[in-house]
């Protein structure tokens, strides 16, 4: 019996896989049993391939067996070990050191990179077994410490390898550079906007939600797109998040602390957005976890996908169903929302004019409000600019570079308070802990309940004004949340009623 383990995914979770592989005389087959799926069912083709290429005569009926029998195995990171057990089934590894063994196998025996390195690395940690992957995925597996992991080109080499012909180099873990964020888009370049800039400064440093109104040619989208470059690095733990869910669907990791940036289209499916699908993969929600996910014309999009988005807004992850069970991704994005303040665009524009009917503007407005706006802590309007602000040269808007580390300050703030709760930032705060942690003295209380009335804000409203009034307390070096900061807060809730 051979001792190759190989994994299944499950959600972010691999699992492992034992190989058995039996050989009775008579003519060449293979067959594969233990719920393998259609990706598994292919790499007959491929094993085959690529044994023939390094010499392998292949003779017998050979039946795969993958234990355990009841959990489905998906993708093709299961050819390597399959091959492997074939050969040792065959006589010709001889007795090899238990370990984990993934990739997929070109036809030339080459190996591929594959999605779930990383799940595969925390199990091979947790079980204390080597692991062997493709060489193009040694990049995720450094960054996951304390793994036993070798990074080989091909089915050749491993063999080479286990034969102990070659000494294999282990894969050196590697620790995150703290680099600054690549500053495509800077705040610098765009011109005017104050209040937009100021807004996005304070999304990004408590990782609250914002939604912008504006014309079409204001510069939304540039806006949502700076916010990329001034958001604070990931830390260890987040990064492993991030990680983990980028491996699950193959996204290659550069070795940086960026944080994710996913633009959605309108157009975009529930199951592309929140996931799932017959291969159960993390959406769009996920994969810009602890980071940005931007919804450009979000009044353009389906209802059912802006619904499906209010559960892991709330809750931070989301729980997706196929038929063998339920899996958990992580789901704790900071959302900007963009949008037309009317159909045609232009009302509230100083000089063009809107040919809007008041009724497709009733209609309008109640798409832009609802559940999902309950869950947006920063609404502002994003005017178009006039030709004089236009041509004014002189205005000389902070760098990017200047605004990050005012976040990255007001974040350290944050992790600080936060640590005994193991949360990070202010948006992060659940409501129990609004009560008891954002106090305002009796002055500033009074002065948010009158408004709160006046506004008629929901309860899920007021801690969301708190929680920002916390943030731009600490971005101002506050201990104490005072009235201003509560008043600035508040600005930010009823800026797109006023257009
Ligand atoms: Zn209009």
């Amino acid at each position: 019996m051979s001792s190759i383990l190989g994994v299944t995914l499950v959600g972010m979770e691999a699992l492992p896989v034992e190989i058995e592989v039996g050989i009775v005389s008579g003519l060449f087959s293979i067959s594969i049993v233990g719920m393998p799926g259609k990706a598994v069912r292919e790499s007959k083709d491929r094993v085959s391939a690529a044994l023939r290429e390094i010499g392998v005569t292949l003779k017998g009926k050979v039946a795969v067996n993958l234990a355990p029998a009841d959990i489905p195995k998906e993708g093709a990171l299961l050819d390597l070990p399959i091959a492997l057990g074939m050969m040792s089934a065959y006589g010709l590894l001889g007795e090899i050191p238990k370990s984990i063994c993934i990739g997929e196998l070109g036809l030339d025996g080459r190996l591929k990179r594959v999605r779930g390195v990383v799940p595969a690395a925390f199990l091979a940690r947790k079980l204390d077994l080597p692991l062997f992957v493709p060489r193009e995925n040694s990049g995720e597996v450094a960054l996951v410490k304390g793994v036993k992991a070798y990074g080989v080109d091909s089915l050749a080499e491993l063999v080479q390898i286990f034969l102990g012909e070659i000494q294999p180099e282990p894969i050196e873990s590697i620790t995150a550079q703290d680099l600054p964020a690549a500053i495509e888009t800077d705040f610098a370049d765009i011109k005017g906007q104050a209040t937009a800039k100021r807004a996005a400064e304070i999304a990004a440093a408590g990782h609250h939600n914002l939604l912008l109104v504006g014309s079409p040619g204001s510069g939304k989208t540039m806006i949502a797109k700076a916010i990329a470059g001034i958001l604070p690095p990931l830390t260890d733990e987040e990064l492993i998040e991030t990680l983990l869910v980028r491996s699950t669907v193959g996204i290659p990791v550069n070795p940086g602390r960026e944080r994710p940036f996913r633009p959605v289209h309108f157009s975009a499916s529930t199951v592309s957005v929140c996931g799932g699908g017959s291969n159960l993969h993390p959406g769009e929600v996920s994969l810009a976890h602890r980071g940005v996910l931007f919804l450009d014309e979000f009044t353009e999009f389906h209802r059912d996908v802006t619904e499906s988005l209010r559960a892991p807004l709330e809750d931070g992850y989301i729980v997706v169903s196929r038929a063998a069970g339920t899996v958990k991704y992580p789901s704790r994005v900071l959302l900007v929302l963009a949008a037309n303040p009317c159909p045609c665009g232009n009302l509230g524009d100083p000089v063009l004019k809107c040919t809007c009917s008041p009724y497709a503007i009733e209609r309008y407005k109640r798409k832009l409000s609802g559940p999902i706006l309950d869950r947006i802590d920063l609404q502002i309007n994003v005017p178009r600019l006039t030709a004089e602000e236009l041509l004014n040269f002189q205005d000389s808007s902070e760098s990017s570079a200047v605004i990050r580390e005012r976040v990255i300050k007001a974040r350290k703030i944050q992790e600080d308070r936060w640590a005994e709760y193991k949360l990070v930032c202010n948006a992060e705060l659940p409501e129990k802990l609004v009560k008891k942690c954002l106090i305002l003295s009796e002055d500033t209380r009074k002065f948010l309940a009158d408004m709160a009335g006046k506004l008629n804000l929901s309860g899920r409203g007021l801690s969301r004004v708190l929680k920002v009034s916390r943030t731009i307390a600490d971005l101002a070096g506050e201990e104490n949340i005072l009235t201003q900061h509560v008043a600035e807060a508040l600005m930010y809730r009823q800026g797109i009623t006023a257009f």
